[in-house]
């Protein structure tokens, strides 16, 4: 049994970010453990050699350019040339029409009389009349893009993508879609090209020469003897705080899915009860040895008629590659004809309960000792730039007042 101040579960970018900010401001090494239950960290951002290149087995990931904290953070590991800046290209196939994303920006690259459609769908779309937003998620969509988006794109995509029932869906999370006017859409129809502020990864950094998992590799190989890889957390006595009967920590950080909690330990009715009721997708990527015409980074695929909804054109971000690799929710996967790999938590279901019960599992856990971060402690969708900089922000905040939010 070791005594240390800090456990922190899981090895993804939020863990093994929150070690290094923790010992890089004075905290000795012996005092902080990640524990990680697969053999290499990074989680969703891991990569594999596939076909003799690297191969993102999280799906496609793409480092964001706009936070220049993250940025220094992350070329301490992956120095800044080592990484390629590219522009992104996202389409969005539209039968056989293939639009920049997103839709509302470009409809612009689409025959006239589509163009003219769309835009008078959109000019009845609730939101440009100022109406208040609905509650459910179908509506919300229709209020705010037209039907014709809505039908076309939307709609489609989202059953794939979620695979359950819309009605289950909040849509709190929705305003951080792109937000384009409905006169930008007209104005960029009139001028024939984008208008609009651009969603993330409008500019995005890959890796020169290896996968976007390289950066996390190393920044697990840094901390030496303060990772434990290839050990699951399987028990934790919420009254000393010991995990797996092997470390005893003052502070318990949890970047692990708090669905997994309720086997580790007796959380009580009530949180078995909120911690059940959190929902995820699985997504399975599948690598095709066939490279693609198209210039594009990735593809969305709206259409139902095929299971994927999501293309990774790797061989035009990684170089030295060919092919390409899907992203299908595991639900509507066929099975699998090449390389597959599954990816059991991929996307926090934005459910209409999650709110709600993620305050109470924070609540529940604060007063153990016990902090949630990351993507599955907090339970939200957020990109590997953001798990960096919440994990950087909450160290300084901990480290400068003790207060972890
Ligand atoms: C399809 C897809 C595409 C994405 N695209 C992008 C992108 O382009 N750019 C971007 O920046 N971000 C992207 N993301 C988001 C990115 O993957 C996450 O922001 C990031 O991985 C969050 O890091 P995390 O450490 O919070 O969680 P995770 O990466 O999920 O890490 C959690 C870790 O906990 C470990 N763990 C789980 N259970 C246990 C246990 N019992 N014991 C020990 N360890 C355990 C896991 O093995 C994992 O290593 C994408 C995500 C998906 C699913």
């Amino acid at each position: 049994m070791r005594n240390i101040k800090y456990a922190i579960l899981g090895g993804g970018p939020s863990g093994l970010t929150i070690a290094h900010a923790l010992i890089s401001r004075g905290v000795p090494d012996h005092d902080v453990v990640v524990i990680e239950k697969e053999r290499t960290v990074g989680g969703l951002c891991r990569s594999e050699e596939v076909d003799g290149a690297p191969l993102d087995i999280g799906g496609g990931h793409f480092l964001d350019v706009r936070n220049n904290e993250v940025l220094d953070f992350l070329f301490c590991f992956l120095p800044k040339d080592e990484w390629n800046e590219f522009e992104r290209i996202a389409k969005i196939r539209l039968r056989v029409i293939e639009v920049d994303h997103p839709l509302e920006s470009n409809l612009w690259q689409l025959p006239k009389a589509d163009q003219v459609d769309y835009l008078e769908s959109i000019s009845r779309a609730r939101a440009v009349h100022g109406d208040p937003a609905p509650e459910a998620f179908a509506d919300w969509i229709v209020w705010k893009l037209g039907e014709r988006i809505a039908q076309d794109y939307m709609m489609p995509y989202n059953r794939k993508i979620w695979a359950r029932d819309f009605g289950e869906l909040g849509t709190y999370w929705l305003k951080k879609l792109p937000d384009v006017s409905f006169r930008e859409t007209l104005r960029s129809c009139l001028d024939g090209r984008p208008l609009g502020s651009l969603p993330a990864h409008g500019r995005f950094l890959y890796p020169k020469r290896f996968g976007y998992g390289e950066v996390w590799r190393r920044m697990g190989e840094a901390l030496g003897e303060s990772l434990v890889a290839n050990c699951a957390v399987e028990a934790i006595d919420l009254v000393s705080r010991t995990i797996n009967g092997r470390w005893r920590a003052g502070t318990i950080i949890s970047t692990i899915p708090w669905t997994q909690w309720p086997k580790f330990c007796a959380v009580g009715r009530e949180m078995e009860s909120q911690m059940g009721a959190l929902r995820r997708t699985s997504i399975d990527i599948d690598y095709v040895p066939h490279t693609l015409g198209s210039r594009s980074h990735w593809i969305y695929e709206p259409d139902e008629a095929i299971a994927y909804h999501r293309l990774l054109l790797r061989s035009n971000f990684c170089q030295a590659s060919r092919g390409y690799w899907t992203e299908t929710n595991s639900c509507r996967s066929p099975s699998a004809v090449g390389w597959r790999h599954r990816n059991e938590f991929a996307y926090p279901v934005n459910t209409r309960g999650k709110p709600m019960a993620v305050t109470k599992i924070l609540e529940w856990a604060a007063s153990k000792g016990i902090v949630g971060a990351g993507r599955w402690g907090k339970w939200e969708h957020m990109n590997s730039d953001v798990a960096v900089a919440e994990s950087l922000a909450a160290v300084k905040n901990h480290l400068a007042n003790g207060k972890w939010a």
